[in-house]
């Protein structure tokens, strides 16, 4: 039987592991953590029907307080002067926390057949010539037939591969988004109107914050596309204290600063018995830094894949990896461009934004998704000129345009000189961030 390891308990490598597992094929999840403690100590929006239907369970599973619905949102540039807000009671946005996102996930699974060895560090990939072989770990190699790559953003299997692979490793400024999160009390009851404040480039910083007043709780983010200290985040908070009276000292959950990959996802994912999933291969939408869908559909096409053909060869791997661009990548790849050319603008670039109307309830809803050309040439030509920044935020638009298309059409076969090809004309376009 073919032995397939999956490299860390990631939200992808769980889905396909299941569907794997279920086909007849030789499973085991390697994972650094602990049994039953996996997974940041905070709430996660994503489509609860997806998920019920990829773990077989309902709302019926979940406690009362493992989820909830999120309210309407306002929206403030770094001046505070204007605002934005959104109405999202008709179709608002579903959190749950994580612990139980992934429970549900590693249950499913081990249903289906999938051995787990935790508290076991993955150190590299191990490889012969052109092919991925197995892992390195601290507890000793492991030979597989496929390796599939599911340990996150800073993965040390895609980090230790050959680069005669041509799989891109590294990440460069502005591909990582670096939250903080936090749940804090709430010293007495409010009721805002908009319970959810949105801060973009908060404090003039490249990023941004958000305050969340919940029933019983504050909870915050503070993102940047740089890392955080301590010093930093404690005088961001001690800053929302202020702006937020009801908000306490203590903290209830969270408290950390982890890693989001807002970049395009990888052009390749894949080489002979390898295949990265969700962060690992940068699947997140840029300009939200929502990556769980992504991987529930990554991981359903991974699987589909191998069982369709189980040949774990770079060519067969290839049709994932074209699937997931044409379908998902192409349209995440154009909002990551949008997203670098507002992060190369300076803050009052962005007040005058949200000032003019140019970003506005309808593009910050869809997470820049329905900014297009045409609405921002029609501002422009309505007589909101700052030719500087409308010319950096259309190069933005039209480079996204370019990259989408590209990525909508990979090289039908995969050929490393044609895929590298190919590459090179995606990264031409690429909109470089600076700190
Ligand atoms: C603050 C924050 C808020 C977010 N909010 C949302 C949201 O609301 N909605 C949404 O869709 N997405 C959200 N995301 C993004 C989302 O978390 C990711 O896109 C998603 O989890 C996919 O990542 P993954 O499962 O591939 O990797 P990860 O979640 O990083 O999981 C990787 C797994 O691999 C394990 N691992 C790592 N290294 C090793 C190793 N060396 N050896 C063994 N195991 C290892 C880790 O322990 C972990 O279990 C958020 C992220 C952050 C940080």
């Amino acid at each position: 039987m073919s032995k397939i390891l999956v490299a860390g308990a990631g939200h992808g490598g769980l889905v396909a592991a299941a569907r794997l597992a279920g086909a007849g094929f030789d499973v085991t999840v390697i994972e650094k953590g602990k049994e039953g403690k996996l997974g940041h100590d905070w709430e996660d929006g994503f489509s609860f029907e997806r998920f019920f239907e990829l773990t077989g369970t309902g709302y019926a599973d979940y406690p009362e307080g493992s989820w909830h619905a999120n309210g309407n949102m306002i929206y403030y540039p770094p001046n505070k002067k204007a605002e934005v807000t959104s109405d999202y009671s008709e179709n608002s946005l579903k959190v749950m926390f994580r612990s139980y996102i992934l429970n549900a996930l590693i249950n499913r699974a081990v249903k289906s057949g999938v051995k787990f060895l935790y508290e076991t560090e993955v150190l590299s990939s191990l490889t012969r010539g052109n092919k991925v072989t197995g892992l390195k770990t601290d507890k000793g190699d492991f030979e597989a037939d496929l390796v599939i790559d599911a340990a996150g953003v800073f993965s040390p299997v895609r980090r230790s591969l050959p680069d005669s692979f041509g799989i891109e490793k590294e990440t460069r400024t502005g591909d990582v988004f670096y939250a903080y999160r936090a749940y804090f009390d709430k010293t007495r009851e409010v009721n805002p109107d908009f319970p959810y404040e949105m801060y973009v480039y908060h404090d003039g910083e490249k990023g941004l914050s958000w305050f969340i007043t919940d029933e019983n709780c504050c909870d915050i983010l503070i993102g940047r596309v740089f890392t955080l200290d301590d010093g930093h985040i404690n005088e961001l908070l001690d800053e929302f204290r202020r702006e937020h009276p009801w908000m306490g000292e203590k903290i209830l959950h969270g408290g950390t600063v982890a890693p989001i990959p807002v970049r395009r996802a990888l052009t390749l994912m894949v080489a002979d018995g390898y295949a990265a999933v969700g962060d690992s291969a940068f699947m997140t939408t840029p300009m939200n830094g929502m990556g769980i869908d992504l991987c529930f559909d990554a991981g359903e096409m991974l699987a589909e894949t191998i069982i369709e053909n189980p040949d774990f060869s770079a060519s067969n791997l290839w049709k994932y990896n074209r699937r997931y661009h044409i379908e998902c990548g192409s349209g995440d790849s154009k909002n990551a461009l949008l997203k670098n050319a507002l992060l190369s603008l300076p803050p009052e670039a962005v007040d005058f934004l949200f000032e003019s109307g140019i970003i506005g309830r309808n593009e910050l809803m869809g997470a820049g998704t329905r900014v297009s050309f045409a609405s921002v040439v029609e501002k422009f030509f309505k007589g909101i000129r700052k030719p500087k920044w409308f010319f950096t935020l259309v190069s933005g638009l039209l480079k996204g345009e370019k990259t989408a298309k590209l990525y909508a059409a990979p090289p039908e076969e995969y050929s490393l000189p044609e895929i590298e090809k190919w590459s090179r004309k995606i990264s031409e376009n690429d909109i470089p961030v600076k700190e």
